[in-house]
């Protein structure tokens, strides 16, 4: 086991999850990262952070399944030792008109997005405040405060990451942790790959900066609120949207 401390960066094998975890292996952390599928992007990521000196460890967990983050988060402790930083990044869209949407679509994203936040959170939160050291970060999105049409669940579910992390950072900071959260806007992943040509240029029209932002852009934001010189920033949603959500 080395002496760097330890992050976790869960949905890190793809777009902005991978991002922050090769970012974060650069700033000094030992990495580990799950996603549901062990693939070539899981293999690419894997190297790009060890090809940073950091130890590295990929699990495969659903994080909507409490078992499955409880034993993620016990592996972890195992193989990289106690956990410094969490970072909630997994997360799924199942767009679609209300009308038609599905109870699976619901459930899929309420799942994902927000039951899995809590898993992680609820999995790591007593060892940090233990320790009185601990920094979390969730990725949730604009669409937490700004109506989206056609993306009722993922909406109902990014909200939900908001109240969790302002209610949460209230409550822990005495102990020594901080939780923050992320609200990126329209970033090029495979999530925005799926959006058609309509939707990607009303993207635009509504971004100030008329550009999409990198997995990178997000990571810079990330790895500036996990570290000490965020130490006064808690409970807050930072946007990094090119202005979309002025
Ligand atoms: P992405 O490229 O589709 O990557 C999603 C990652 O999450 C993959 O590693 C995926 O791996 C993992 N994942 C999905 N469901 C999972 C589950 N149940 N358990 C564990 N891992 C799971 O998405 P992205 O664009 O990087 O999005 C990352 C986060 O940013 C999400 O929370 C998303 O809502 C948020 N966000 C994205 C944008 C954007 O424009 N891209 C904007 C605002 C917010 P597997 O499929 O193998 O499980």
């Amino acid at each position: 086991m080395s002496e760097r401390p330890c992050a976790i960066v869960t949905g890190g094998s793809r777009g902005i999850g991978r991002a922050v975890a090769v970012r974060l292996a650069v700033e000094g952390h030992d990495i580990a990262f799950c996603s549901r599928a062990v693939d070539d992007h899981v293999k690419e990521t894997l190297e790009l952070i060890r090809a940073e000196g950091a130890d590295a460890v990929h699990e495969v967990c659903d994080v909507n399944d409490l078992a499955s983050a409880r034993a993620f988060i016990t592996q972890v402790e195992e193989q990289l030792g106690p956990i410094a930083v969490l970072v909630n990044s997994a997360g799924v869209v199942r767009d679609g008109a209300f009308f038609r949407m599905s109870g699976e679509d619901w459930d899929t994203v309420l799942g994902t997005n927000l039951t899995g936040t809590f898993n992680l959170c609820r999995g790591v939160l007593f060892g940090m405040m233990r320790r009185k050291a601990g920094a979390i970060v969730n990725v949730s999105s604009i669409v937490g405060e700004r109506a989206s049409a056609m993306q009722v669940n993922y909406a109902a579910a990014k909200a939900g990451v908001n109240g969790l992390t302002r209610s949460l950072a209230k409550e822990v900071a005495a102990h020594g942790v901080r939780v923050n959260a992320v609200a990126p806007g329209f970033i090029e992943t495979d999530m925005t790959a799926e959006l058609d040509d309509k939707v990607r240029e009303a993207a635009l029209a509504m971004t100030p900066q008329r550009r999409f932002g990198t997995p990178d852009m997000v990571a810079d934001l990330v790895s500036f609120l996990v570290s000490p010189r965020a130490e006064f920033i808690t409970g807050q949603i930072v946007h990094v949207d090119g202005g979309i959500s002025l």
